[in-house]
């Protein structure tokens, strides 16, 4: 038998969300991660497996079996095996971040200006989707904390009352201070989504997440090309796998913008793909989390800052548990800041007080 070069360890949580979370496939109320931990026999790395129920393409029956043979794998060859597991994204980002967390002994993950506290990642503060009136507070709520860049989710209660809150922000804000980005999560149907996208153009919006449902690539480009709020594109990239696809993806529909969720998009390894597919095509790009704990957020903050962008990002939601470990990192006037540098056998520690 062939040794082992590293233990593998798995631990599943289940996690309450403090507010039931709201998103395009019905609302969640508590979170099942995967936390990996890798011990080299001196020191230990963490990383956090976040498949989401419903959304993510590698979230399937036997999840816990296929995480477990990757696991295998790195247990033999001390490797993550990322070509092999382009199409289960949620595990290939957590072994490559267990990995990375593993080399680093704590939660400073690299030698950024983020990592060494000195700069905050701008951040887009989310308005999770409610009625009007908690939508209309928790739009107050964030307009206080300092945040320069709000994205609000649409497509969900009436057009009319999504339209009056952005309209209620945009007299609270013009667009020279606070940028605004929608996200209709595939929610509009082809026939009307020209009409809404007419009426949303009148609040000065940065972009509009998947204004319909993904797949249809041919009415997206036609979309993209005619839309006058910029199109960004976040689901369409849900199980688009191998580098042909990717580029005859951005070929046909030519968004503005993509969303790059390491858990959902690709890892890191396939994420950055989509980055530098982007780049090369002139379309912007921004990356997000996708209800993760505060494990996650990390690794996906301090990766993030690797990639020298100034866009505000998508990283505020690992704040949202009831029980959480604390990596260091805090919000602060709008931007996301690492503080302290956490040992991974503290992080460890906590997480192992939860069964
Ligand atoms: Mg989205």
């Amino acid at each position: 038998m062939q040794a082992e070069k590293l233990k593998v360890e798995v631990l599943p949580r289940t996690l309450a969300f403090k507010q039931p979370a709201g998103t395009s496939r019905g609302i969640y109320r508590e979170r099942r991660v995967w936390y990996v931990v890798v011990h080299d026999g001196e020191r230990c790395g963490i990383g956090e497996c976040a498949p989401l129920h419903d959304l993510s393409a590698d979230y399937t029956p036997d999840y816990a079996d296929v995480l477990e043979r990757a696991c295998d794998r790195l247990r033999l060859t001390g490797e993550v095996d990322a070509c092999g597991l382009e199409c289960c994204p949620s595990v290939l980002f957590g072994l490559e971040s267990a990995m990375l967390s593993l080399a680093a002994g704590g939660s400073r993950l690299g030698d950024t200006a983020f990592a060494s506290g000195k700069q905050g990642i701008d951040i887009n503060g989310l308005i999770w989707m409610g009625d009007h009136d908690t939508m209309l507070a928790r739009i107050d709520d964030k307009l206080q904390t300092g945040c320069r860049c709000m994205k609000v989710k649409i497509g969900a209660i009436d057009f009319a009352a999504e339209v009056d809150l952005l309209r209620h922000i945009r007299e609270a804000f013009p667009a020279s201070r606070l940028e605004l980005r929608v996200d209709a999560n595939g929610g509009f149907s082809i026939d009307e989504v020209r009409g809404k996208l007419d009426v949303l153009a009148r609040f000065d919006l940065h972009s509009i997440e998947q204004p319909i449902r993904a797949g249809q690539w041919d009415e997206m480009g036609r979309l993209a090309a005619e839309s006058p709020v910029p199109v960004a594109l976040d689901e369409e990239l849900i199980g688009v796998y191998g580098r042909d696809n990717v580029e005859r993806m951005l070929d046909v529909i030519k968004p503005s913008y993509i969303v790059v969720k390491p858990t959902l998009h690709g890892g890191m390894t396939f994420g950055a793909r989509w980055i530098d597919e982007a780049r090369a095509r002139g379309i912007g790009w921004w990356v997000t989390s996708a209800l993760e704990t505060n494990v996650g957020l990390n690794s996906i903050a301090h990766w993030c800052a690797s990639l020298q962008t100034s866009m505000p990002q998508g990283l505020g939601t690992g704040l949202l548990f009831t029980d959480n470990v604390d990596v260091g990192i805090e919000m602060r006037d709008g931007r996301l800041w690492f503080k302290r540098n956490v040992p991974n056998d503290e992080m460890l520690q906590k997480i192992c007080q939860w069964t």
